[in-house]
Protein backbone atom coordinates (compact mmCIF):
# COMPACT_ATOMS: atom_id res chain seq x y z
CA UNK A 1 0.00 0.00 0.00
CA UNK A 2 1.52 3.44 -0.64
CA UNK A 3 1.69 6.11 1.75
CA UNK A 4 -1.15 7.61 0.46
CA UNK A 5 -3.78 5.40 1.00
CA UNK A 6 -2.43 4.44 3.96
CA UNK A 7 -5.28 4.18 7.10
CA UNK A 8 -3.29 6.10 9.63
CA UNK A 9 -3.04 8.88 7.09
CA UNK A 10 -7.16 9.64 7.66
CA UNK A 11 -7.43 12.76 6.24
CA UNK A 12 -4.08 14.69 6.93
CA UNK A 13 -3.09 17.96 5.25
CA UNK A 14 0.22 17.54 5.16
CA UNK A 15 3.01 15.55 6.12
CA UNK A 16 6.73 17.13 6.20
CA UNK A 17 10.37 15.05 6.52
CA UNK A 18 13.18 17.20 7.79
CA UNK A 19 16.82 15.83 7.41
CA UNK A 20 20.13 17.31 8.36
CA UNK A 21 23.34 15.32 8.06
CA UNK A 22 25.04 17.77 10.05
CA UNK A 23 22.91 17.25 13.06
CA UNK A 24 21.65 13.57 12.59
CA UNK A 25 18.42 15.16 12.96
CA UNK A 26 15.58 13.35 11.37
CA UNK A 27 12.11 14.65 12.24
CA UNK A 28 8.51 14.44 11.04
CA UNK A 29 5.46 17.14 11.58
CA UNK A 30 1.85 15.89 10.75
CA UNK A 31 -0.91 18.53 9.96
CA UNK A 32 -3.99 17.14 10.54
CA UNK A 33 -5.93 19.79 10.26
CA UNK A 34 -6.15 23.76 10.09
CA UNK A 35 -9.86 24.54 9.49
CA UNK A 36 -10.02 26.22 13.29
CA UNK A 37 -6.42 27.33 12.77
CA UNK A 38 -2.28 26.66 12.75
CA UNK A 39 -1.60 23.39 13.88
CA UNK A 40 -0.55 23.38 17.32
CA UNK A 41 0.70 20.29 18.91
CA UNK A 42 3.83 19.45 20.77
CA UNK A 43 7.46 17.79 19.85
CA UNK A 44 7.86 14.29 21.17
CA UNK A 45 11.62 12.97 20.70
CA UNK A 46 11.25 8.71 20.82
CA UNK A 47 13.49 6.17 20.36
CA UNK A 48 11.52 4.46 17.64
CA UNK A 49 12.22 0.97 16.47
CA UNK A 50 11.80 2.03 12.79
CA UNK A 51 10.30 4.56 11.11
CA UNK A 52 6.81 3.04 10.40
CA UNK A 53 6.19 3.42 14.06
CA UNK A 54 7.49 6.94 14.09
CA UNK A 55 5.13 8.18 11.01
CA UNK A 56 2.03 6.13 12.95
CA UNK A 57 2.44 7.85 16.55
CA UNK A 58 2.88 11.38 14.49
CA UNK A 59 0.05 10.99 12.87
CA UNK A 60 -2.38 9.47 15.47
CA UNK A 61 -1.19 12.27 17.79
CA UNK A 62 -1.75 14.93 15.58
CA UNK A 63 -5.49 13.63 14.71
CA UNK A 64 -5.75 14.15 18.17
CA UNK A 65 -4.85 17.51 18.99
CA UNK A 66 -7.55 18.71 16.19
CA UNK A 67 -10.25 16.98 18.16
CA UNK A 68 -8.46 18.16 21.28
CA UNK A 69 -8.23 22.40 20.49
CA UNK A 70 -11.38 22.00 18.52
CA UNK A 71 -13.36 20.58 21.67
CA UNK A 72 -11.57 23.08 24.02
CA UNK A 73 -13.23 25.90 22.22
CA UNK A 74 -9.69 26.76 20.99
CA UNK A 75 -8.96 28.29 17.29
CA UNK A 76 -6.56 26.15 16.64
CA UNK A 77 -6.09 23.05 14.52
CA UNK A 78 -4.30 19.45 14.98
CA UNK A 79 -0.55 18.31 14.45
CA UNK A 80 2.52 17.16 16.16
CA UNK A 81 6.06 16.47 15.25
CA UNK A 82 8.20 13.80 16.53
CA UNK A 83 12.17 14.04 16.30
CA UNK A 84 13.65 10.07 15.74
CA UNK A 85 16.58 9.43 18.29
CA UNK A 86 17.71 9.77 22.10
CA UNK A 87 17.89 12.68 24.15
CA UNK A 88 21.41 12.08 24.72
CA UNK A 89 22.23 12.24 21.14
CA UNK A 90 19.89 14.52 19.91
CA UNK A 91 18.72 17.09 22.31
CA UNK A 92 21.16 19.67 21.61
CA UNK A 93 20.99 23.04 19.87
CA UNK A 94 22.03 22.45 16.65
CA UNK A 95 20.17 19.87 16.11
CA UNK A 96 16.76 21.53 17.60
CA UNK A 97 17.56 24.86 15.69
CA UNK A 98 17.58 22.89 12.24
CA UNK A 99 14.16 21.69 13.84
CA UNK A 100 13.28 25.17 14.14
CA UNK A 101 14.03 26.06 11.08
CA UNK A 102 12.09 23.32 9.15
CA UNK A 103 8.93 24.41 11.89
CA UNK A 104 9.82 27.79 10.05
CA UNK A 105 9.65 26.72 6.52
CA UNK A 106 5.92 25.54 6.56
CA UNK A 107 4.89 29.69 7.73
CA UNK A 108 3.14 28.99 10.75
CA UNK A 109 0.83 26.10 9.29
CA UNK A 110 2.41 24.17 12.78
CA UNK A 111 3.18 25.79 16.13
CA UNK A 112 5.82 23.77 18.01
CA UNK A 113 5.46 23.18 21.75
CA UNK A 114 7.09 20.85 24.43
CA UNK A 115 5.74 16.88 24.59
CA UNK A 116 7.30 13.91 26.13
CA UNK A 117 11.26 14.43 26.18
CA UNK A 118 11.24 17.60 25.17
CA UNK A 119 12.05 21.14 27.66
CA UNK A 120 11.84 24.34 27.78
CA UNK A 121 15.53 24.93 26.76
CA UNK A 122 14.62 22.87 23.81
CA UNK A 123 11.50 25.38 22.93
CA UNK A 124 14.05 28.17 22.86
CA UNK A 125 16.12 27.05 20.39
CA UNK A 126 13.51 26.28 18.45
CA UNK A 127 12.87 29.68 19.14
CA UNK A 128 16.02 30.95 17.59
CA UNK A 129 14.58 30.24 14.07
CA UNK A 130 11.51 31.06 14.32
CA UNK A 131 8.53 32.58 15.92
CA UNK A 132 6.16 29.63 15.52
CA UNK A 133 5.92 28.05 18.77
CA UNK A 134 4.82 27.95 22.14
CA UNK A 135 5.24 26.74 25.77
CA UNK A 136 8.01 29.32 26.21
CA UNK A 137 9.62 29.77 29.77
CA UNK A 138 7.95 32.73 31.30
CA UNK A 139 11.30 35.01 31.10
CA UNK A 140 10.97 34.77 27.59
CA UNK A 141 7.30 35.61 27.48
CA UNK A 142 5.92 32.27 28.04
CA UNK A 143 3.12 30.36 30.46
CA UNK A 144 5.69 27.77 31.55
CA UNK A 145 4.82 24.40 32.85
CA UNK A 146 1.37 23.50 31.98
CA UNK A 147 0.94 21.15 34.26
CA UNK A 148 -1.24 23.37 36.59
CA UNK A 149 -3.74 24.41 34.58
CA UNK A 150 -4.07 20.85 33.37
CA UNK A 151 -4.58 19.68 36.93
CA UNK A 152 -6.65 22.84 37.25
CA UNK A 153 -9.13 21.83 34.45
CA UNK A 154 -9.07 18.44 35.88
CA UNK A 155 -10.42 19.47 39.17
CA UNK A 156 -13.01 21.64 37.42
CA UNK A 157 -13.83 18.32 34.90
CA UNK A 158 -14.35 16.23 38.13
CA UNK A 159 -16.61 18.15 39.64
CA UNK A 160 -18.65 18.65 36.43
CA UNK A 161 -18.35 14.69 36.45
CA UNK A 162 -19.85 14.96 40.23
CA UNK A 163 -22.96 16.76 39.27
CA UNK A 164 -24.07 14.61 36.74
CA UNK A 165 -23.72 11.61 38.84
CA UNK A 166 -24.52 12.33 42.00
CA UNK A 167 -26.94 15.98 41.26
CA UNK A 168 -23.97 18.60 43.17
CA UNK A 169 -20.51 19.92 42.50
CA UNK A 170 -19.29 19.91 45.83
CA UNK A 171 -16.67 17.10 46.28
CA UNK A 172 -17.32 17.65 50.21
CA UNK A 173 -17.06 14.10 51.86
CA UNK A 174 -16.66 12.83 48.15
CA UNK A 175 -13.76 9.96 48.10
CA UNK A 176 -11.65 10.47 45.26
CA UNK A 177 -8.25 8.33 44.15
CA UNK A 178 -5.84 9.66 42.48
CA UNK A 179 -3.37 7.87 40.79
CA UNK A 180 0.08 8.79 39.52
CA UNK A 181 1.79 11.89 41.88
CA UNK A 182 3.72 13.69 38.91
CA UNK A 183 3.34 16.94 37.36
CA UNK A 184 -0.07 17.18 37.55
CA UNK A 185 -1.18 14.54 39.94
CA UNK A 186 0.51 16.52 43.09
CA UNK A 187 -1.42 20.48 41.78
CA UNK A 188 -4.57 17.92 41.42
CA UNK A 189 -4.36 16.83 45.15
CA UNK A 190 -4.50 19.88 46.24
CA UNK A 191 -7.28 21.49 44.59
CA UNK A 192 -9.28 18.46 46.14
CA UNK A 193 -8.24 18.31 49.36
CA UNK A 194 -8.71 22.48 49.58
CA UNK A 195 -12.95 21.13 48.16
CA UNK A 196 -12.89 19.01 51.39
CA UNK A 197 -12.24 15.79 49.42
CA UNK A 198 -11.48 12.59 51.37
CA UNK A 199 -8.42 12.08 48.64
CA UNK A 200 -6.50 8.03 48.81
CA UNK A 201 -3.24 8.63 46.58
CA UNK A 202 -0.96 5.90 44.85
CA UNK A 203 2.45 6.49 43.00
CA UNK A 204 5.14 3.79 42.48
CA UNK A 205 7.53 6.37 44.23
CA UNK A 206 7.22 6.01 47.44
CA UNK A 207 8.33 10.19 48.23
CA UNK A 208 5.76 11.46 46.26
CA UNK A 209 3.58 9.57 48.47
CA UNK A 210 4.65 11.09 51.24
CA UNK A 211 5.26 14.63 50.14
CA UNK A 212 1.10 14.55 49.73
CA UNK A 213 0.22 13.46 53.23
CA UNK A 214 0.75 16.91 54.17
CA UNK A 215 -2.36 17.79 52.60
CA UNK A 216 -5.81 17.60 55.20
CA UNK A 217 -8.34 14.37 54.29
CA UNK A 218 -5.10 12.20 51.92
CA UNK A 219 -4.47 8.87 52.90
CA UNK A 220 -2.31 6.70 50.35
CA UNK A 221 -2.10 2.62 49.05
CA UNK A 222 0.04 0.89 47.12
CA UNK A 223 -0.19 0.88 43.70
CA UNK A 224 -2.02 -2.15 42.74
CA UNK A 225 -4.44 -1.60 45.37
CA UNK A 226 -6.37 1.59 43.85
CA UNK A 227 -8.46 0.04 42.32
CA UNK A 228 -9.87 -2.00 44.63
CA UNK A 229 -10.37 0.95 47.42
CA UNK A 230 -14.12 2.18 48.01
CA UNK A 231 -14.19 5.50 45.73
CA UNK A 232 -16.93 7.76 44.07
CA UNK A 233 -14.10 9.09 41.34
CA UNK A 234 -11.14 6.82 40.03
CA UNK A 235 -8.64 10.07 38.87
CA UNK A 236 -6.25 8.75 36.73
CA UNK A 237 -3.19 10.67 36.47
CA UNK A 238 -0.28 8.33 35.80
CA UNK A 239 0.02 6.70 32.24
CA UNK A 240 -2.49 5.65 29.69
CA UNK A 241 -4.31 2.50 29.87
CA UNK A 242 -5.15 2.23 33.15
CA UNK A 243 -8.59 1.06 32.59
CA UNK A 244 -8.00 -2.15 31.08
CA UNK A 245 -9.70 -5.92 30.90
CA UNK A 246 -8.14 -6.60 34.02
CA UNK A 247 -8.90 -3.81 36.26
CA UNK A 248 -12.31 -2.84 34.91
CA UNK A 249 -14.01 -5.18 36.89
CA UNK A 250 -12.38 -3.70 39.72
CA UNK A 251 -13.33 -0.30 39.87
CA UNK A 252 -16.36 0.35 42.45
CA UNK A 253 -16.72 3.85 41.38
CA UNK A 254 -19.50 5.86 39.53
CA UNK A 255 -16.90 8.59 37.77
CA UNK A 256 -13.29 7.90 35.98
CA UNK A 257 -12.24 11.34 35.48
CA UNK A 258 -8.42 12.39 35.40
CA UNK A 259 -5.87 13.68 33.31
CA UNK A 260 -3.94 10.82 32.22
CA UNK A 261 -3.99 10.36 27.90
CA UNK A 262 -5.94 7.57 26.87
CA UNK A 263 -7.54 6.07 29.98
CA UNK A 264 -9.01 3.12 28.39
CA UNK A 265 -7.10 0.45 27.03
CA UNK A 266 -9.52 0.21 24.05
CA UNK A 267 -12.10 2.98 23.60
CA UNK A 268 -15.00 1.00 22.10
CA UNK A 269 -14.76 -1.79 24.07
CA UNK A 270 -14.24 -0.34 27.31
CA UNK A 271 -16.42 2.63 26.64
CA UNK A 272 -19.20 0.46 26.00
CA UNK A 273 -19.05 -1.23 29.14
CA UNK A 274 -18.86 1.86 31.41
CA UNK A 275 -22.07 3.25 29.54
CA UNK A 276 -24.09 0.31 30.54
CA UNK A 277 -22.73 0.24 33.91
CA UNK A 278 -23.81 3.92 34.12
CA UNK A 279 -20.26 5.04 35.14
CA UNK A 280 -19.39 8.05 34.09
CA UNK A 281 -16.23 8.70 31.93
CA UNK A 282 -14.82 12.20 31.62
CA UNK A 283 -13.62 11.58 27.96
CA UNK A 284 -9.30 12.17 28.54
CA UNK A 285 -9.01 14.85 25.63
CA UNK A 286 -11.95 16.81 27.20
CA UNK A 287 -10.81 16.86 30.80
CA UNK A 288 -6.79 17.08 30.65
CA UNK A 289 -7.29 20.28 27.91
CA UNK A 290 -5.98 23.02 30.62
CA UNK A 291 -2.18 22.23 29.13
CA UNK A 292 -3.34 23.77 25.67
CA UNK A 293 -5.69 25.89 26.58
CA UNK A 294 -3.12 27.49 28.44
CA UNK A 295 -0.38 27.61 26.25
CA UNK A 296 -3.08 28.81 23.41
CA UNK A 297 -2.32 32.14 25.47
CA UNK A 298 0.89 33.05 24.00
CA UNK A 299 -0.43 33.51 20.15
CA UNK A 300 -2.29 36.46 21.73
CA UNK A 301 -0.37 37.41 24.27
CA UNK A 302 0.12 35.65 27.63
CA UNK A 303 -2.55 36.31 30.20
CA UNK A 304 -2.67 33.85 33.36
CA UNK A 305 -5.86 35.04 34.45
CA UNK A 306 -7.77 34.73 31.01
CA UNK A 307 -5.66 31.01 30.93
CA UNK A 308 -8.01 29.82 34.10
CA UNK A 309 -10.86 31.47 33.09
CA UNK A 310 -10.78 29.55 29.74
CA UNK A 311 -9.78 26.34 31.62
CA UNK A 312 -13.07 26.89 33.41
CA UNK A 313 -14.83 26.29 30.37
CA UNK A 314 -14.05 22.45 30.42
CA UNK A 315 -16.85 22.16 33.13
CA UNK A 316 -19.66 23.31 30.18
CA UNK A 317 -17.64 21.37 27.81
CA UNK A 318 -18.15 17.95 29.73
CA UNK A 319 -21.78 18.84 30.61
CA UNK A 320 -22.98 19.19 27.03
CA UNK A 321 -21.09 15.74 26.26
CA UNK A 322 -22.51 14.10 29.15
CA UNK A 323 -25.76 15.23 27.84
CA UNK A 324 -25.52 14.24 24.28
CA UNK A 325 -24.23 10.48 25.53
CA UNK A 326 -27.17 10.51 27.64
CA UNK A 327 -29.69 11.50 24.84
CA UNK A 328 -27.96 9.57 22.03
CA UNK A 329 -27.40 6.14 24.49
CA UNK A 330 -23.78 6.63 23.31
CA UNK A 331 -20.32 6.46 24.81
CA UNK A 332 -19.11 9.43 26.21
CA UNK A 333 -15.68 9.34 24.00
CA UNK A 334 -18.30 9.08 20.93
CA UNK A 335 -20.31 12.39 22.10
CA UNK A 336 -16.95 14.02 22.83
CA UNK A 337 -16.04 13.07 19.25
CA UNK A 338 -19.40 14.45 17.95
CA UNK A 339 -19.08 17.83 19.73
CA UNK A 340 -15.61 18.45 18.50
CA UNK A 341 -16.56 17.39 14.76
CA UNK A 342 -19.15 19.60 14.70
CA UNK A 343 -17.34 22.79 15.82
CA UNK A 344 -14.71 21.78 12.90
CA UNK A 345 -17.40 21.76 10.29
CA UNK A 346 -19.36 25.00 11.83
CA UNK A 347 -16.44 27.39 12.82
CA UNK A 348 -14.49 25.69 10.00
CA UNK A 349 -16.84 26.57 7.50
CA UNK A 350 -17.19 30.37 8.69
CA UNK A 351 -13.60 30.92 8.98
CA UNK A 352 -12.99 29.70 5.40
CA UNK A 353 -15.82 31.75 4.03
CA UNK A 354 -13.84 34.85 5.74
CA UNK A 355 -10.90 34.11 4.27
CA UNK A 356 -12.29 34.05 0.79
CA UNK A 357 -13.92 37.09 1.22
CA UNK A 358 -17.64 36.30 1.25
CA UNK A 359 -20.32 38.10 3.07
CA UNK A 360 -21.99 36.07 5.83
CA UNK A 361 -24.62 38.51 6.86
CA UNK A 362 -26.44 41.34 4.35
CA UNK A 363 -28.02 43.84 6.42
CA UNK A 364 -31.70 42.78 4.13
P1 LIG B 1 4.50 12.72 35.16
O1 LIG B 1 5.39 11.80 34.41
O2 LIG B 1 5.06 13.97 35.76
O3 LIG B 1 3.77 11.91 36.35
C1 LIG B 1 3.30 10.61 36.24
C2 LIG B 1 3.35 9.99 37.64
O4 LIG B 1 2.74 8.71 37.60
C3 LIG B 1 4.77 9.78 38.16
O5 LIG B 1 4.89 10.29 39.47
C4 LIG B 1 4.94 8.26 38.14
O6 LIG B 1 5.80 7.78 39.15
C5 LIG B 1 3.52 7.82 38.35
N1 LIG B 1 3.22 6.45 37.91
C6 LIG B 1 3.66 5.80 36.81
N2 LIG B 1 3.14 4.56 36.75
C7 LIG B 1 2.35 4.43 37.83
C8 LIG B 1 1.53 3.38 38.33
N3 LIG B 1 1.42 2.22 37.70
N4 LIG B 1 0.85 3.58 39.48
C9 LIG B 1 0.95 4.76 40.13
N5 LIG B 1 1.71 5.79 39.71
C10 LIG B 1 2.40 5.63 38.57
O7 LIG B 1 3.30 13.06 34.16
P2 LIG B 1 2.29 14.30 34.26
O8 LIG B 1 2.82 15.43 33.47
O9 LIG B 1 1.86 14.48 35.66
O10 LIG B 1 1.06 13.71 33.41
C11 LIG B 1 0.22 12.71 33.95
C12 LIG B 1 -0.71 12.18 32.84
O11 LIG B 1 -1.48 13.27 32.35
C13 LIG B 1 0.01 11.59 31.63
O12 LIG B 1 -0.77 10.53 31.12
C14 LIG B 1 0.04 12.73 30.64
O13 LIG B 1 0.08 12.26 29.30
C15 LIG B 1 -1.29 13.39 30.93
N6 LIG B 1 -1.32 14.81 30.57
C16 LIG B 1 -0.45 15.69 31.16
C17 LIG B 1 -0.50 17.04 30.82
C18 LIG B 1 0.42 18.05 31.48
O14 LIG B 1 0.14 19.27 31.37
N7 LIG B 1 1.46 17.63 32.18
C19 LIG B 1 -1.42 17.50 29.86
C20 LIG B 1 -2.31 16.57 29.29
C21 LIG B 1 -2.23 15.24 29.65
Amino acid sequence: MGFFDAPALNHHEQVVFGHDEETGLKAIIAIHNTSLGPALGGCRVWNYDNEDAAIRDVLRLSEGMTYKSALAGLNLGGGKSVIIGRVSEIGNEAAFRAFGRLVDSLGGRYVAAEDVNTTPQMMEWVHEETDNVAGLSPELGGSGDPSPFTAYGTFVGIKAAANKAYGSDSLEGKVIAVQGLGHVGIYLVEHLSKAGAKVIVTDIKEDRIKDMLKYKNVSAVAPDEIYDVEMDVFAPCALGSSVNDETIDRLKCQVIAGAANNVLSDYDKHGKILLDRGVLYAPDYAINAGGVINVYGELEGYNEKRSYARVNHIYNILQEIFQLSQDEKIPTMDAADRLAEERIRKIGRLKQMRRSGKRIFTKI
